[in-house]
């Protein structure tokens, strides 16, 4: 990956705009700059044809002031602990942000998972977990889905872990399948806490969801279900959907149906054919005139080099770091407003804390208070965010919306750290 393309680096220049903004102590930026505990780990994992894969797999506990560590696990071809780092950076302000009582962590496996069948993929998930078992739990580290990860890899996982301990343990993990204790709403929640965001910031911005236009990049667990939300809580028109190969753009709006059976017939959405459908390429499709754009994939896609070719007005960053840093910076003084990804993509954690919360309480709740509790908590993390831009902005310093959520985050942690005398 190319130095300035380098997501860790990123992140750290986030925090040290933010640092400057807001004169954190020059200790607690230095605390804050680097993940506390790095895990790396070497699993052998037998193969279908017998032969033994070595697979590289790494845990980042970035900062667990606040509560134990919390992040997904990421099973990628190119994963890199640079990018494990940035990804648990992003959870600690995430969290922060939401005001949920975790740290931030995450995981990754270096793996193709489209190469690899079942009984490889589910060996791969408990070797995995034997391998960081004694760093983590309930109250220490809890991992959750991310990236090419889902709910029966959580199950393997949870299971496993049991075996080590000698005894269940649900909270050690979130995103389970329902049947092992998950919640229900968790599948959808980070796609649905990303509609409330769209919501509240069309309501700023006086833009009819019921006529917006909409792109979405990603098909996966955040894209999948930000395209099916927004036609079904507002009934926008999502014109254009993407998936790693490619994606379609169909100004008349696509078909769901449509879509998965392109997506199976030949592995991605590209192959839809609509009446007035045309192929797109993931950055094309960036660049579409819409009112509002979804990059709900994966880091760097909106950069300095395509910044200032985005058409849409408003622009929700459902993956995690799909604006680089001085994309942000062009975007900001086009007047685009940005919505950073750890307000926006929230709601997946924000969910996995009710499932935790449950586990641990051993009380659970109905979808409807899922769904209204996560309304409530994602609403205030957004308000938060705009009443301290405003803040700035009245003291004559205009600063992105990032920034404003950066703010908030690294000041709770920064508290935190200060109360427990870190430094
Ligand atoms: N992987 C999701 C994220 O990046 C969810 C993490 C979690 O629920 O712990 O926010």
């Amino acid at each position: 990956m190319p130095e300035e393309l380098n997501p860790f680096k990123e992140a750290q220049q986030q925090l040290d705009e933010a640092a400057e903004i807001m004169n954190l102590d020059r200790e607690a930026h230095a605390l804050l700059k680097e993940p506390r505990r790095t895990i790396m780990t070497n699993i052998p994992v037998k193969m279908r044809d017998g032969h033994t894969e070595v697979f590289q797999g790494f845990r980042v506990q970035y900062n667990d002031a606040r509560g134990p560590a919390k992040g997904g696990i990421r099973f990628h071809p190119q994963e890199t602990l640079d990018t494990v780092k940035a990804l648990a950076a992003w959870m600690t302000w995430k969290c922060s942000l939401a005001n949920i009582p975790f740290g931030g962590g995450k995981g990754g496996v270096i793996c193709d998972t489209k190469k690899m069948n079942e009984a490889e993929l589910e060996a791969l998930s408990r070797a995995y977990i034997r391998s960081i078992a004694q760093f983590i739990g309930s109250e220490k580290d809890v991992p959750a889905p991310d990236v090419y990860t889902n709910p029966q890899i959580m199950a393997w996982m949870l299971d496993e872990y049991a075996t080590i301990k000698g005894h269940n343990e649900f909270a050690m993990i979130t995103g389970k399948p329902v049947d092992l204790w998950g919640s229900e709403g968790r599948v959808d929640s980070t796609a649905l806490g990303g509609m409330f965001v769209m919501r509240e910031a069309a309501k700023r911005m006086k833009i009819n969801l019921k006529r917006a236009t909409i792109a979405v990049q990603g098909f996966g667990n955040a894209g999948k279900y930000a395209y099916e939300l927004s036609k079904e809580l507002f009934g926008s028109n999502v014109v254009a959907i993407s998936d790693s190969q490619g994606g379609v753009y169909d100004p008349e709006g696509l078909d769901l149906d449509k879509l998965e059976k392109a997506k199976k017939a030949t592995g991605s959405v590209d192959s839809y054919e609509g009446k007035n459908s045309r192929k797109v390429s993931n950055d094309e499709l960036l660049k579409l005139d819409v009112d509002i754009l979804i990059p709900a994939a994966i880091e760097n896609q909106v950069r300095g080099d395509n910044a200032d070719k985005i058409e849409a007005k408003l622009l929700l960053e459902l993956a995690n770091g799909p604006v680089t840093p001085d994309a942000t910076r062009i975007l900001f003084e086009r007047g685009v407003v940005d919505m950073p990804d750890f307000l926006v993509n929230s709601g997946g954690v924000i969910g996995s804390y009710f499932e935790w919360q449950q586990n641990v309480s051993g009380y659970y709740w109905d979808t409807e208070r899922f769904h209204s509790e996560l309304d409530r908590f994602i609403t205030k993390s957004f308000r938060d965010t705009m009443d301290m831009q405003k803040d700035y902005a009245s003291k004559g310093k205009k600063i992105p919306e990032r920034m404003a959520a950066y703010v908030i985050a690294v000041d709770r942690v920064a508290r935190a750290m200060k109360a427990r005398g870190w430094y």
